[in-house]
C-alpha cells in the first residue's frame, strides 16, 4: 500500500528558531574551546555516537586493551543514567568519568567542558567520549574533538543509516559493528556500506565485530592511533 501523505513541520512548529540557534551558536562557542583545551595538553579525542546497543562500550573496551600499553587512554561516559558502561570500560584500565544527562538524549559540549574539569589532563594521550545512544541530536552537538565516530549495528536493520542521514554526514569515521551477525540478521554490509557513501562519499567506513575483535585494528588505523 502507498502512503498517502507524509507530513512534515514547518520550521516554527516544532520549537522556536531563534531560541534553537542560540543554543546551537552557543554549543559550537564551548566545542571549540574544548577544542583547544584538548589541543593545548596534546589530546586526542574521539566523539563516539550510536544508538542505544550499537557497541559504543564494546568498541571503546577494545579499543582501550589495545592501546593501553602505548598510550594514557581516558574515557568519558555519557549516559541518561547509571554508570555501567564507565565501570565496563575501567576494568580495562582507562581512567573513566561519568556524565549522566538525566533527560537529555545527547550530550553537549557544556557538559564535556565540565568534565574536562575533572581529568588530570596533562596524563592523557587519548580520550574517549561516549555520546548517549541515539543518532539524531548528537549531529548538531559537536563536543570539540577530533574526530566523530558514528557506530551502528547490522542488529539494527538495514536502513539504519538511510534514516539517519545527518548524523553520517557530521562524522569523520562510520563502523558497521557487529559483522559477525550479519548473516543471522539477514543484513548484508555493502549495502549499509553503499547508503552511507550515498550520503557522504568520502566517509571511511570500518567493518568490525567488537565481540570477536575483527576489524578493531583497522579503527585504531583509521584514527591514526
Ligand atoms: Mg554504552
Ligand atoms: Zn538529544
Amino acid at each position: 500500500m502507498d502512503v498517502d501523505a507524509v507530513i512534515k513541520p514547518e520550521p516554527d512548529e516544532i520549537f522556536d528558531v531563534e531560541l534553537e540557534e542560540d543554543i546551537l551558536e552557543a554549543n559550537r562557542k564551548l566545542a571549540d574551546e574544548n577544542a583547544k583545551t584538548l589541543l593545548k595538553y596534546g589530546i586526542r579525542s574521539f566523539d563516539i555516537m550510536g544508538s542505544v546497543g550499537s557497541g559504543k562500550t564494546s568498541l571503546i573496551e577494545r579499543l582501550v586493551q589495545m592501546l593501553k600499553g602505548k598510550y594514557r587512554v581516558a574515557a568519558i561516559g555519557g549516559d541518561a543514567a547509571t554508570t555501567i558502561d564507565a565501570e565496563r570500560i575501567g576494568k580495562h584500565g582507562a581512567k573513566v568519568l561519568q556524565i549522566n544527562t538525566g533527560k537529555e538524549c545527547h550530550l553537549d559540549a557544556n557538559l564535556v567542558k565540565k568534565a574536562l574539569t575533572r581529568l588530570d589532563l596533562s596524563n592523557i594521550d587519548v580520550l574517549f567520549i561516549e555520546n548517549v545512544g541515539n543518532l539524531i541530536c548528537p549531529a548538531d552537538f559537536p563536543l570539540g574533538c577530533e574526530k566523530r565516530i558514528v557506530v551502528i549495528s547490522v542488529s539494527e536493520g538495514e536502513h539504519m543509516v538511510v534514516k539517519h542521514p545527518y548524523i553520517f554526514a557530521e562524522a569523520d569515521l562510520a563502523i558497521i559493528n557487529k559483522i559477525d551477525l550479519a548473516p543471522i540478521m539477514n543484513v548484508d554490509p555493502i549495502k549499509i556500506e553503499k547508503d552511507i557513501h550515498t550520503i557522504k562519499p568520502s566517509l571511511k567506513v570500518v567493518k568490525t565485530s567488537c565481540k570477536t575483535g575483527e576489524g578493531v585494528e583497522d579503527v585504531v588505523k583509521a584514527i591514526g592511533l
